[in-house]
């Protein structure tokens, strides 16, 4: 035997010895945790679950899925027929007011607080609008046609936060308006899903995605923080650096390049200003807030995307939330305290 082989021996020997007692303390303490990993589909997004279990056997990225597909079915979509929103979009120019259940005529109340603090940058009565753009559909007839003007003037003077009355559970809507909770149903399920992590013990640990939104809950099982990147939003493929975080987090991010048609060579996307119905135009390609509630976040960056980088920056610090924003150019501002959290790749 070679003196290589020998001294290699030796060292396979050492390192299993100390990785068996590893282990034995790890089995004395408490049981190992994996991670659980999941892609799938919800919301008209990817869901992606990375769980820290000490179970294996744990169905928690399951019921994870199923309350997702539960919250857009039942609740927040537009578009299917068995959601509470489609039915009080039904009832627009009824004469009285619909019952809604206590979380939804929560979620209302709590959008139509940040539609007044933010001016009306953030309002979800522009359903009728934003269907017009049928940005999903590929554009207005899927071939690159714009809305037409006079129907698009009409949907805004259909919408408007100040004529939607929400009040005990009691929901009426005027002629024409139509809701649309897109810009904050992922942001409220994120902290529907942290509740249910919350109820499983067997979970220590977890980063879930949805769409652009994202939660972290808990901590890793080796230690140290949470690493969430901020997308490049004039590359899509390339992070511009990454929130370094501990703990439960909501990170929202709304940007030009989530969901657009191009048409003459512009880019309309999918964040409208409620006063025009176009695309806002506020020199952001994306920004993004940090924020323990998944609802106001999600709601504060579709507004400040709105309301561009100086006064988005006075709203989330209104609300207490931390803000980064991109904007045209690739310059970066972001808010004092989003500094600690913030690591550049630049
Ligand atoms: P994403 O859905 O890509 O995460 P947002 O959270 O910013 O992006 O939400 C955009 C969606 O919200 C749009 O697809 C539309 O349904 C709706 N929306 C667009 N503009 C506004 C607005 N100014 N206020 C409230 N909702 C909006
Ligand atoms: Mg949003």
């Amino acid at each position: 035997m070679n003196h290589y082989f020998m001294k290699k021996k030796k060292y396979i020997f050492l390192w299993s010895l100390f990785g068996s007692i590893v282990l034995l303390c790890c089995g004395c303490g408490q049981k190992e945790a994996q991670v659980q990993q999941k892609t799938d589909t919800a919301m008209g997004t990817v869901i992606r679950q990375s769980v820290y279990v000490t179970d294996r056997n744990s169905s928690v990225t399951e019921e994870v899925m199923e309350l997702l597909r539960s919250l857009e079915q039942d609740t927040l979509s537009w578009r299917l027929e068995t959601s509470e929103i489609y039915r009080i979009n039904q009832t627009a120019g009824q004469k009285g007011t619909v019952n809604v259940s206590k979380e939804l005529s929560e979620i209302l109340e709590r959008c139509q607080e940040v539609s007044e603090k933010s001016s009306g940058a953030f309002d979800i009565t522009i359903g009728g609008a934003a269907r017009l753009w049928k940005i999903d559909e590929g554009s207005a007839d899927g071939a690159g046609k714009l809305p037409d003007r006079e129907e698009l003037t009409q949907a805004v003077k259909d919408s408007g936060y100040e004529k939607l009355s929400v009040r005990e559970g009691q929901v009426s809507l005027p002629d024409g308006m139509q809701l649309d909770l897109g810009a904050v149903g992922k942001g409220i399920a994120l902290t529907k899903i942290a509740a249910l992590l919350e109820q499983h013990e067997e979970v220590g640990g977890a980063v879930i995605s949805v769409g652009g939104s994202i939660l972290t809950f808990g901590s890793r099982p080796e230690g140290g923080s949470w690493r969430v990147g901020i997308v490049d939003p004039a590359d899509t493929s390339a992070n511009i650096g990454w929130l370094e975080l501990t703990g439960q987090w909501c990170v929202s991010t709304s940007g030009d390049y989530e969901r657009y048609v191009e048409i003459d060579g512009v880019r309309y996307h999918h964040i409208l200003d409620p006063k025009t119905g176009y695309p806002a135009r506020s020199g952001v390609h994306s920004v993004t807030i940090l924020m323990r509630d998944g609802l106001l976040g999600d709601a504060l960056s579709t507004a400040c995307f709105v309301l561009g980088a100086k006064e988005g920056m006075q709203l989330a610090k209104a609300y207490g939330a931390e803000a980064l924003f991109v904007d045209l150019d690739g310059n970066i501002s972001m808010t004092e305290g989003m500094e600690q959290y913030f690591h550049s790749f630049q």
